[in-house]
């Protein structure tokens, strides 16, 4: 397949911002791609090399590239940075200077010289070269990573070198989502509704979209019903819906529901292959190498030789035996001197929940049958525990155990439904689970996971640094991020200097298209950043685009006097506070304001 083909997809894709239009551009790229390169095709199309946890990173910076191009066309690295400041954008510089000058002499120096026929880039060679980059480590990496795009960009017409370019920085931003993919798969692929149902639980437990793609490809739907768990290999993970009051969520959970402590740490998934253990976050990024502590405990405590268990790590005072805040675990989260951190902070793993053990999937058994199981599983250990839980059915009992876990150091309660029909919905945000937190029941206040899209310049004391931040909540049914609020309050001056470094790092020349936004920041970022973020309120609003005509024509929604409460690293933005739950918070707040008043 020629990469060539790939590029005119790519241009197609780059213009649209049309989940439907993108669709069809997609079914299209499957229609030309052969069955074996539809992993690397999907892959590359999502901007990426490899599935998300993984972790393989391509580690290529700016003035890496600056180089490559330079060389590529015997210009002065100056004049490519000047361009570079112009735009904004090295995919542009790239497109605007490679393939035209002095390509024919650095093709011959790569043995590229021949027929245009020859000269053609396939997919396969910017795949490899990719890999090659992505694994090329140590002293002088930097340059052999230079030259292996020198060696693509010899080969490159001005489109290609553009995309290529931007895949390397990791700024492809086709605005290509997951579920846009499964979409697209399940139409070219499938037989029917049912089928896009197959595929997405297939997604769900195998994280890997590029596999599965392939898979329909090469073996049709039938192979794809009989993908299963695989130990070792994170599942998408399932999350809770939030709700106000103690009767209301009774209500909803049929008047009798579980509750557990909502331990306020880390989530995590672990999998336990005999003494093969790996543990991955709320974004599915293997974490193990940060807690060799909770690795250990868990080989002394699980019953069970082959299992995939999930819980909450927290830090924990053994002194006082209290738990401690979320601030102090995140403290201890490094890459290095892991043993003096583990000795400071000592942490628990409190267990909720059980997804596999021996050979046998439990996601489609109740909860109440998974946590049976569970229990049954776990030896009494030093950091390994069950998460708190006790069955209530009156607001009284709610109340009193919500107390209880507050006054534990607990962030809430999770409610649970306890009911038939309860199995674990992988990758899902139901009303299985349902969180009620502090924040809820005082006052109008609530919490949520904003993504950063740009910033605007601080004046006084601020001066220099992004002061105030343009945040967005995630519309996963149109594929993109609405603006809820300006962010300028609950930042140390530490924290100020830090998110700007880290957003002129991620900084883009130009609004991303999968940001709808009233506003014109000072600087645009790619949407990549979550950070929690407390409101007093939430709005009517004529300037965000938040749910923009669902509650009021030509008005979005905004959250009122927004501060900073912390960064959340283990969020991606397709997992942040959505639209809908914003639209849900609203009419909520608007139900308990006319409560109040009658
Ligand atoms: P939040 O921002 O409120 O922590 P979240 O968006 O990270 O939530 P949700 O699924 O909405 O994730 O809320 C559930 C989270 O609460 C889980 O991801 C987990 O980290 C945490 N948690 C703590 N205790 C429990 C528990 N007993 N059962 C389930 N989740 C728990």
């Amino acid at each position: 397949m020629k990469y060539a083909d790939l590029a005119e997809i790519y241009k197609k894709l780059d213009v649209t911002t049309k989940r439907l239009e993108m669709i069809e551009i997609l079914i299209e790229l499957f229609e030309l791609t052969p069955k074996e390169k539809m992993r690397s095709v999907i892959y590359l199309t999502s901007g990426k090399i490899c599935a998300d946890y993984i972790g393989l990173e391509l580690g290529f910076a700016d003035k890496m590239v600056i180089k490559a191009i330079a060389k590529a066309v015997g210009k002065p690295g100056n004049d490519v940075t000047k361009l570079f400041h112009k735009t904004g954008d090295l995919g542009e510089v790239a497109e605007t200077l490679i393939g035209k000058t002095g390509q024919q002499q650095l093709g011959a120096f790569f043995g590229a010289s021949g027929s245009d026929q020859e000269r053609q880039l396939t997919v396969d060679e910017v795949w490899e070269t990719l890999h090659k980059i992505a694994k090329t480590e140590g002293k002088g990496s930097s340059t052999k990573k230079t030259n292996y795009l020198l060696g693509v960009f010899s080969k490159a017409s001005p489109l290609e070198a553009k995309y290529i370019t931007r895949t390397v920085l990791t700024q492809l931003r086709l605005g290509v989502k997951d579920l846009t993919i499964i979409e697209a798969l399940s139409r070219k692929y499938g037989e029917g509704k049912e089928s896009r149902v197959i595929i997405e639980h297939a997604y769900n437990v195998t994280s890997d979209i590029g596999e599965i793609g392939e898979r329909l490809a090469k073996e049709g739907i039938e192979a794809i019903k009989r993908i299963d768990i695989v130990v070792g290999r994170p599942i998408r993970m399932m999350s809770a819906q939030r709700m106000g009051t103690a009767e209301e969520i009774l209500e909803k959970l049929g008047g009798k529901c579980a509750l557990e402590f909502k331990y306020d740490g880390e989530r995590v998934q672990a999998h336990v292959n005999k003494d093969e253990i790996t543990l991955y976050s709320r974004n599915l990024n293997e974490i193990t190498d940060m807690y060799p502590d909770v690795k250990g405990a868990l080989k002394r405590s699980l019953k069970s030789k082959k299992a995939i268990v999930e819980g909450e790590i927290t830090a924990w005072d053994p002194e006082t035996e209290q738990l401690k805040p979320f601030q102090i675990l995140m403290s201890r989260k490094r890459k290095y001197d892991i043993d003096k951190a583990m000795e400071k902070i000592p942490v628990k793993l409190f267990l909720f929940d059980i997804l596999y053990k021996d050979g046998e999937s439990l996601l489609k058994k109740s909860y109440p049958e998974r946590r049976q199981i569970l229990e049954s599983l776990v030896n009494d250990d030093d950091v390994i525990v069950l998460s708190s839980r006790e069955i209530v059915n009156t607001a009284e009992g709610f109340e009193g155990y919500f107390e209880k876990a507050i006054e534990s150091g607990c962030e809430g309660i999770m409610a649970k439904d306890i009911r038939k029909e309860t199995q674990y919905q992988a990758g899902n945000r139901g009303f299985l689970w349902i969180k009620h937190k502090f924040d809820y029941t005082s006052t109008f206040a609530d919490s949520y996971d904003f993504v950063v899209v740009g910033g605007f310049y601080g004046k006084g004391r601020r001066k220099g640094t992004l002061g105030t931040l343009l945040m967005a909540a995630f519309n996963p049914e149109e594929n993109r991020f609405e603006t809820v609020c300006k962010l300028g309050s609950g930042f140390t001056d530490e924290d100020l200097a830090n998110i700007t470094e880290a957003l002129m790092s991620i900084k883009l020349d130009k609004k991303p298209k999968d940001v709808v936004s009233n506003l014109n920041a000072d600087v645009w970022v790619i949407p990549s950043l979550v950070y929690e973020v407390q409101g007093a309120d939430l709005s009517a609003s004529p300037v965000h685009t938040c749910a923009l005509g669902e509650i009021k024509k030509d008005a979005g929604i905004a959250i009122r006097f927004p501060r900073f409460i912390r960064y959340r690293e283990d969020k991606g933005p397709e997992i942040a506070t959505t639209t809908n739950e914003i639209i849900d918070a609203y009419k909520r707040q608007r139900l308990l304001k006319k409560q109040d008043n009658t």
